[in-house]
């Protein structure tokens, strides 16, 4: 089973060369071999380890030549380049709530398949868009993803080397937790067909 993934992003505009993005990855272990489908997929790679912090008691990672089940494999999987910026939720997260106020949005998954993305908070009438409320790291906006599986959320974070390689090229990068992304405005898993935990 997998417990959810790592979920980076760059903060602005995706790098304009992935595949320059796909060899830093490769040669600084993130990422290992290809996967036959989906395309850019990748198992992790011969460093991973000392590229994700895991936080905690050590953990029991279904890494490649440690693993009961290809299925269940620890994988990072690109999501994009998207033609304009998608957001990310966890199927299950909480509902996001006003920076300003902390007014909470319930009604979140009836408005976030709009086109239009703004949305004012109706008590404190702050201004803002979707990406922009306090998802409490359970959500994200770019144009690009980076899905790190077998990540339970709160587990793992990137180390200090990685973001700076991600940084190469294309800016600051984020990260949050989703045990199950839908990609909004559409609201459909991108990760469909991997192994996800069941409801
Ligand atoms: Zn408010």
């Amino acid at each position: 089973m997998n417990p959810g993934y790592l979920i980076l992003h760059p903060t602005s505009q995706p790098p304009s060369d992935l595949q320059a993005l796909l060899k830093r990855l490769s040669d600084t272990g993130l990422i290992g071999t290809p996967l036959p489908q989906p395309s850019n997929g990748f198992l992790a790679g011969p460093r991973f380890l000392q590229r994700i912090t895991f936080l905690g008691c050590s953990p029991n990672l279904p890494l490649p030549g440690n693993s009961e089940s290809a299925r269940a494999t620890c994988t990072v999987q690109l999501l994009g380049p998207y033609p304009a910026e998608r957001m990310i939720t966890d199927h299950n997260c909480r509902p996001p709530r006003c920076h300003g106020c902390g007014h909470s949005f319930r009604e979140w998954r009836d408005r976030i398949t709009q086109a239009d993305w703004q949305v004012d908070c109706p008590e404190c009438k702050q201004a803002a868009e979707w990406p922009e409320l306090n998802w409490r790291q359970t959500a994200g906006a770019a144009r690009l993803f980076i899905a790190i599986s077998q990540v339970f959320p709160g587990e793992a974070v990137p180390t200090g080397g990685l973001l700076e390689t991600l940084r190469e090229g294309s800016g600051d990068w984020a990260y949050f937790y989703a045990q199950q992304p839908l990609v909004w405005p559409a609201g459909n898993n991108p990760l469909a067909g991997e192994d996800h935990p069941t409801e």
